[in-house]
């Protein structure tokens, strides 16, 4: 019988002890899940960084990690992990992110906070708003979340540009690559989107002279890694007026420190990485499959690649 270890921080336990054994037998694949189990006789680790698993090494038979989470800098990194690991992609997690990201989007399109800060029993003669298609919103990173938040907005009519690493082909929107294509991307931006997972490429990659690029009056809206953006040059281009706004679900350090100066900015909302979570019912069925797959010989679905970090 085939051995899981689910490893993960207490609280999850709760959530898949009851969904993943019916996943799995859903998917045909007979097997005893648990919590502790002798190092050398687990086959698979459903796992979450814990500070109960650091060393991978006892493992010996283990043939695969499958992550709870899509963001996975923090295992690439750990030198005892030789296994192939794999990363989170789940339907559950997907509609979330999209209707995080559409509904703070939205909330800066429509300028609904004048109207919710602003209320002064003063009946105000208003000018037209911009329609959707007037606004440029780019969204940096062309992958599961990433493509499937910039094909809503382009479904709302906003004029998106997506940006990812390699060159991508997806109707509707106007893909662009690579370092020329980044600078393109963000030419005269009205809304700025990252859905990029933080490796040694992307670490830093958005400062002054990227939000420079930006339209006056743009906006951040950060669900990817805090790592991705300079806090001090956003502040900055905030603080000019260049940028009116930052909506900041992830940090560098979280909990974001409450002496931090995005909890104070007039112009940051900071939310505490709710932007999405995995949803066990159908992250359990993911799993289950991929354990599937691998035991019939089939390749491992959403590898991760050590060299690129994601
Ligand atoms: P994917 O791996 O599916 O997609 C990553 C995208 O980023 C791809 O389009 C990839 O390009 C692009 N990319 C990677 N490196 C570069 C680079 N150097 N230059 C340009 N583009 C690059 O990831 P997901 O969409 O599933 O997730 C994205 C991130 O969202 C996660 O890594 C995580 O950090 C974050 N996240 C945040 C959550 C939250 O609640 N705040 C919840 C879940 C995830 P290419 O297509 O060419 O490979």
């Amino acid at each position: 019988m085939i051995r899981i270890l689910f490893s993960a921080p207490d609280q999850r336990w709760a959530d898949y002890r009851d969904t993943l054994p019916a996943a799995l037998s859903r998917a045909g694949v007979i097997a005893d899940i648990g919590r502790d189990f002798d190092p050398e006789t687990v086959d698979f680790i459903v796992f979450a960084p814990n500070p109960g698993l650091t060393d991978f090494t006892p493992f010996t038979r283990c043939k695969a990690v499958l992550s709870l989470w899509a963001g996975v800098e923090s295992i690439v990194t750990n030198a005892t992990l030789t296994q192939p690991l794999t990363r989170m992609v789940d339907t559950g997690l997907t509609s979330g992110m999209v209707e995080w990201v559409t509904g703070h989007v939205l909330r800066h399109h429509l300028g609904i906070d004048a109207h919710i800060r602003g209320q002064d029993g003063v009946w105000r003669d208003h000018t037209v708003p911009p329609l959707a298609r007037d606004r440029r919103v780019t969204v940096l990173g062309l992958g599961e979340l990433g493509r499937a938040c910039a094909l809503m907005l382009c479904q709302l009519g906003f004029d998106v540009t997506g940006w990812s690493r390699n060159p991508r082909d997806i109707p509707g929107l106007r893909c662009l690559s690579g370092a020329a294509g980044l600078a393109q991307a963000l030419d005269g931006a009205d809304i700025l989107v990252t859905l990029l997972p933080l490796t040694a490429q992307t670490t830093n990659l958005l400062g002054a002279a990227e939000f420079a690029r930006m339209a006056r009056g743009g906006v951040v809206i950060n669900p990817g890694r805090g790592a991705l953006i300079d806090d001090v040059a956003l502040i900055a281009a905030l603080d000019l007026g260049h940028l009116s706004q930052a909506t900041l679900d992830v940090f560098r350090v979280e909990p974001l420190p409450p002496d931090h100066a995005f909890w104070q900015h007039p112009k940051v909302t900071v939310t505490p990485h709710i932007a999405s979570a995995t949803r066990a019912d159908t992250a359990a069925t993911q799993i289950a499959e991929n354990i599937r797959r691998f035991e019939a010989g089939e390749p491992l679905l959403h590898l991760v690649n050590r060299q690129l970090g994601y």
